[in-house]
């Protein structure tokens, strides 16, 4: 307990507690114990953050831009800014605004192939925004007008790539064109560009690096096809990180170098690079603490869920969380008897469970809580509000 900061004033149990420029360090559990969180409750460690933005900054041989819509926290974006990431992916109006309140100086890519002309218009003419995204020859258009033919515009083509799975092509996506619509829209660009781009996205949480090597021999068919010249080529996000219960990963340097040597293969490696990560840079930077409100046999009804912010565990897109149980009493809980739990959300739908199994100390007892770890992607971003059990609070940790 000796290492923790205790402002006593703190309102800690108040709900949507949020504790502004402090920073606690020692112990988790000693932590948590002390701010006894009635809501769910995120750990951010910023200097984690700064560690993952230094890594794509001295390994990734060209531009690193931040996805924001992967954890749009205000202290994220400052931090990585700080680290030196100057460059962030925006897809809606109301990203470009927030990051451009949080880092004025930063450049802005509008990463998003559908836009309203408001948007476009608003963020070209009020925040600065020159670079853009597209995917049709409408959004060419769109963006043109909407820009009043400006001179200065930066364009991206994004191409649709074959389903990330074994070889089997599907170009049926949501997004990006076609190989042979993406070599035209090129075309089509490049009088008006004054930088042209080729986006590929290969699809998140990426784990062969085999991928990027196949998207990049895409794009290099659909730039042959163009023989239009550009500018930058943009590699996208996707670089996956290490949750419990997956394969271990190849390292990151293993990404790169398959990025680079098919470069090189395809005569592509003169071509400038930017990649977009966001998972990657923000995963391993923040914990989210749950508390446990009832226990049912192997059922935990916890006080957080799929609504809010353990939506991956519902749609079992990551089916386990590296989780540690912390008791609320200080009695340790016993760590080397670990029995598989279910997780019930507080919300009342029954839809809200998630299978797991998570593994965690077999005389856990309401009132304990569990920090769930390994949380900073994709979970406080996609919190929504239902039946109003959407509230959370956090707080700063030091290394
Ligand atoms: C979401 C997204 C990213 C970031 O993906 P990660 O898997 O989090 O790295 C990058 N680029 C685009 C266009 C995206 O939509």
């Amino acid at each position: 307990m000796t290492n923790v900061i205790t402002p006593k004033s703190f309102a800690a149990r108040a709900r949507g507690f949020v504790a502004p420029n402090h920073a606690y360090s020692g112990e988790v559990a000693d932590v948590v114990r002390e701010i006894a969180p009635v809501d769910p409750l995120y750990l951010l460690w910023p200097e984690r953050v700064a560690d993952c933005a230094k890594m794509f900054l001295t390994q990734f041989p060209g531009e690193t831009v931040y996805a924001t819509k992967c954890n749009p926290d205000k202290t994220i974006i400052q931090t990585l800014y700080r680290a030196g990431v100057r460059a962030f992916d925006v897809a809606s109006i109301g990203e470009v605004r927030m990051v451009r309140k949080l880092a004025p100086k930063a450049k802005l890519y509008f990463m998003h192939t559908v836009k309203s002309p408001e948007a476009i218009a608003e963020a070209y003419k009020r925040h600065g925004v020159r670079s853009f995204v597209l995917d049709s020859m409408d959004e060419l258009y769109k963006i043109m007008r909407a820009t009043d033919l400006a001179q200065d515009l930066e364009l991206f083509v994004r191409m649709a790539l074959p389903k990330n799975s074994k070889a089997q092509i599907d170009f049926s996506t949501k997004f990006g064109a076609l190989p042979y619509d993406a070599s035209e829209l090129l075309k089509a660009c490049r009088p008006v560009a004054t930088r042209l781009g080729l986006c590929l996205h290969v699809g998140t949480q990426c784990t062969d690096p085999i991928a990027y090597k196949r998207a990049i021999k895409v794009a290099s068919k659909v730039l042959r096809a163009s023989k239009v010249n550009i500018d930058v080529l943009d590699v996208g996000g996707g670089f996956p990180v290490e949750y419990p219960g997956s394969q271990p990963l190849p390292p990151f340097s293993d990404f790169v170098d398959v990025i680079t040597s098919t470069l090189k293969a395809e005569k592509m490696d003169a071509i400038p690079l930017m990649c977009e990560p966001g998972r990657a840079l923000v995963a391993t930077a923040m914990s989210l603490v749950v508390r446990v409100e009832a226990r049912k046999g192997n059922l935990l009804h916890i006080n957080d869920g799929t609504y809010a912010g353990l939506f991956d565990a519902g749609a079992q897109v990551r089916a386990r969380y590296a989780t540690k149980a912390i008791s609320f009493n200080g009695m340790q809980r016993r760590e080397q008897d670990l029995t598989p739990y279910r997780f019930a959300g507080p919300t009342c739908d029954s839809l809200d469970m998630m299978k797991g199994p998570f593994m965690l100390p077999s005389d856990i007892v309401a009132g304990d809580w569990i920090e769930i770890q390994t949380m900073g992607a994709y979970s406080q971003a996609l919190r929504s509000n239902f039946n109003d059990f959407g509230h959370s609070g956090q707080i700063i940790m030091k290394r």
